[in-house]
């Protein structure tokens, strides 16, 4: 005869023990997040005390909050968009608010955003009145049918979307504006200016997925109209699951010739590399050689995070899970 209770007890039992798996599996998942606020010649010996605390205090929030999205269980998307948000929102970094200026003086901004899980994109290019251009590429993303929009077009979508807008003098701090100032009268006080301040952030979800999103004013005294590597997939931005999320600032022109933060997905997809070996092939050598400056923040799907740069240094800082929240500054601390 059958014994009933035994079917109607397996099923429950079996049912049971998947659900112990997946427990054990997400717990045991990883997560964590790593940003950087730009690359370029920073020195120890031209900096305060003050400024120096503010960056990494800036830095730490931005890393905080974008991991307790992480650690509530939200996604990675949301992690690195409000992770960089924060950044936009300082006048610190050279994005949102605090962008360099065009040739023209005015603040013209670049921002991608790029989902790992489904390889879906958002970038924009030449915004000048979003308050904070990553929520304007997330958008593009999500409910456009695009992946890039650019200037007024992007701007209109924009509205219809209802985002925050500002006039262009709310991107330009006292500081930048003084530094464009210097620009015109000096060329050489031109070409130091050509530097740091981008931000990006790049992250791992307890789901396993990744994301990463970068947002600039791109290079002082750029010509009107110029695009940078940033909106660029594949260039200043990239994710994908099977490989790493990555974020670069640096010399735009150079990271998308090299198509450095595709590169380094590429060579760990199709070589085998870890990331960080794929990390320093791309920025040391292949980006050093071709005489480009700048750097990249990377986590992969295994939650090890990359963070090469070949100028004298790059706001950085990474949040891991059961981790405690790092930032960096100058080259000589460790990678
Ligand atoms: N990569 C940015 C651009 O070229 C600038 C930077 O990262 O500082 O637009």
């Amino acid at each position: 005869m059958i014994n009933e209770s035994k079917i109607l007890k397996r099923p429950i039992l079996f049912l049971i023990l998947l659900l112990l798996i997946i427990t054990e599996i997400s717990a045991q998942q990883k997560y964590g997040i790593v940003i950087h606020g730009g690359a370029g010649t920073i020195l120890k010996k031209n900096m305060t005390e003050e400024r120096e605390a503010a960056y990494n205090d800036k830095l730490k929030e931005a890393l905080e909050a974008g991991y307790n999205i992480l650690e509530n269980g939200g996604t990675s998307l949301d992690a690195v968009e409000t992770a960089v948000r924060i950044m936009e929102d300082s006048p610190l970094f050279n994005a949102g608010k605090g962008a360099v200026l065009t040739e023209k003086g005015v603040a013209e901004l670049d921002a991608a955003i790029m989902d790992g899980k489904n390889l879906m994109a958002g970038a924009i290019a030449g915004i000048r009145h979003v308050k904070n251009p990553i929520s304007l590429a997330r958008l593009v993303m999500e409910k456009s049918p695009h992946v890039m929009m650019i200037g007024e077009g992007a701007e209109e979508f924009g509205k219809e979307m209802k985002v925050e807008f500002v006039e262009n003098e709310y991107f330009i701090t006292k500081e930048r504006w003084e530094s464009y100032q210097r620009a015109i009268q000096r060329e050489e006080e031109r070409k130091k200016q050509e530097k740091s301040g981008t931000v990006g952030a790049a992250a791992l979800d307890k789901n396993g997925n990744l994301a990463a999103a970068t947002s600039t004013g791109g290079m002082m005294m750029k010509k009107f109209g110029r695009v940078g590597d940033v909106p660029i997939i594949g260039a200043g931005t990239y994710a994908n699951n099977k490989t790493c999320a990555v974020s670069a600032t640096g010399h735009g022109e150079y990271f998308i010739r090299l198509g450095v933060a595709r590169d380094i997905s590429d060579l760990m997809m199709y070589k085998n590399y870890s990331l960080s070996e794929a990390a320093k092939e791309v920025v040391i050598k292949k980006l050093g050689e071709l005489g480009g400056t700048g750097g990249v923040i990377s986590i992969d799907k295994d939650c090890n995070i990359a963070m090469p740069f070949n100028t004298s240094g790059m706001y950085r800082g990474y949040y891991l899970s059961d981790g405690k929240p790092v930032t960096k500054i100058y080259e000589d601390e460790s990678k």
